[in-house]
């Protein structure tokens, strides 16, 4: 069957994400058949390899078979139920293995149904513990300049990426907005380091200022992925945990996107090392079968919330699908997975391998800030590379490049001019190389004139 017959059906009815539908009247939409490892297939019988893991979220690749098998086997006992009232052995486990996993001092786990909703839980959560702690003057929140924490009223509100956000002004509540520690925001002539000691100290002159109405900051630790995959070093993280004591406020990480081995570690925290008041899981938790979130939280948190019904202290949220069994049950089998293979040592040797496989595009004219994070690599499209000067965002040079993937066996998709690679752990090592190549070609067609 060719794809034409799906994709005029599609279009009569649905609505795609992130998507200007008016695209389609140019831009192919690619239905699947079906996907194994790092392929996916339309029906055509044409071949992309999912280089952004459809959209972060499949680390083991598609159809893995140990995750097919314990979805397999709980679908003959237990579907759904709820999570109030009742619990299910999937989500016990689960929650005892994300407590042992997570850094140190984690002990509590309440599940969400996808990243945004975790966010929503973690921004609650804190308003409400320093509530519970009779501290009700903290009711704002401290974010990253561009960063990106997801969709809802919420998440929009703590984030930092204008295309998504400004439409929506009039619905968001206003939060502070710290420099990012990323590299590439440094003054010429100023170091990594520099940058680094410039958004610790605009953090900490508001926390100075506006400490006591403040209940957290939140973070993308390492790589604020969304906001163009800005990268910067571990430190960052020791120094923001040191003015979070010193300023009474939570630190919240939201690993949606770099948790579960992306960055190098299984979480990204580990690199400071610093132990968060909240860590967020997302996305990759399920091995992209299925959506799951999760908000951890130390055992002072619950606690505050832990008194007589009277008290009115209780944490009155929920979703429908929170804990779902057969999302719990994907996100066992994916973490069966990281402790039956040393994961994090064999995306040491992959890491290895993309580095050395983009290193040539360092000299390309039209390509800057060739940057990279464990599992994640990522580069700028520029027009003049000696002044750093970027592109018309109308010449959507990044499509181009999605187009020419398309064309040549390889989702990319890039985040406006920022191009990225950000593999499931499957992908071989000539794959890499493939794929890399492709990106090259990829990039000298969408900057030819
Ligand atoms: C994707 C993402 C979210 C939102 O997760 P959804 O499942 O898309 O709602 C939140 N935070 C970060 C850092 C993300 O990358």
């Amino acid at each position: 069957m060719p794809n034409a017959p799906l994709v005029e059906r599609d279009l009569k009815v649905l609505w795609h994400p992130c998507t200007q539908m008016h695209d389609h009247e140019t831009i192919p939409l690619v239905p699947i058949r079906r996907a194994r490892g790092v392929w996916l297939e339309d029906f055509e019988g044409r071949r992309y390899l999912d280089a952004i893991s459809s959209w972060w979220v499949n680390i083991f690749g598609h159809g893995h078979p140990a995750i097919d098998e314990a979805l397999r086997r709980q679908l003959g006992n237990l579907e759904h139920v709820l999570l109030a009232g009742f619990t299910h052995e999937p989500a016990i486990q689960l929650a005892e293995s994300l407590v042992t996993l997570a850094p140190l001092g984690l002990t509590r786990c309440f599940f969400g149904d996808n990243g945004s909703s975790a966010v929503e839980i973690a921004l609650k959560m804190s308003l409400h513990y320093w509530r519970n702690e009779g501290c009700p003057r903290k009711t704002a929140f401290v974010t990253l300049a561009h960063s990106y924490h997801g969709e809802t009223v919420g998440a929009l509100s703590v984030s930092d990426v204008a295309l998504y956000k400004e439409t929506y002004a009039p619905l968001l509540f206003s939060a502070h907005i710290a420099p990012s520690p990323d590299c590439s925001l440094r003054e010429p002539e100023a170091s990594c380091e520099d940058q680094i000691r410039q958004a610790l100290s605009g953090m900490n002159e508001i926390l100075e200022q506006h400490g006591d109405t403040i209940c957290g900051v939140i973070i993308e630790p390492l790589v604020q992925c969304a906001g163009g995959m800005r990268m910067y070093d571990p430190s960052y993280l020791r120094g923001l945990r040191e003015l979070c004591d010193r300023y009474g406020v939570h630190l919240i990480a939201d690993e949606i996107a770099v948790g579960f081995g992306r960055t190098g570690t299984l979480f990204a925290c580990e690199q400071g090392p610093i132990q968060p008041d909240f860590l967020l899981v997302g996305k990759g938790l399920t091995g992209g079968y299925l959506p799951l979130s999760a908000c951890l939280v130390p055992e002072n948190i619950y606690q505050a919330f832990f008194a007589e019904y009277e008290s009115g202290k209780a944490f009155l949220h929920s979703h429908s699908y929170t804990g779902n069994p057969l999302a719990c049950t994907a996100a066992l089998a994916t973490l069966d997975i990281f402790a039956k293979t040393d994961v994090i040592a064999k995306n040491r040797v992959l890491s290895a391998v993309i580095a050395e496989a983009l290193a040539p595009l360092r000299e390309h004219p039209h390509v800057a800030s060739v940057r990279q994070t464990g599992m994640i690599a990522a580069l700028n499209l520029v027009a003049d590379k000696g002044r750093g000067q970027a592109y018309p965002a109308l010449e959507r040079r990044g499509l181009r490049v999605y187009r020419y993937g398309l064309d040549h066996e390889a989702l990319l998709r890039p985040l406006g001019d920022v191009l990225y690679v950000m593999p499931p752990y499957v992908i071989e090592p000539d794959e890499i190389k493939q794929l890399v190549r492709t990106l090259a070609a990829g990039i000298d067609a969408a900057t030819e004139a």
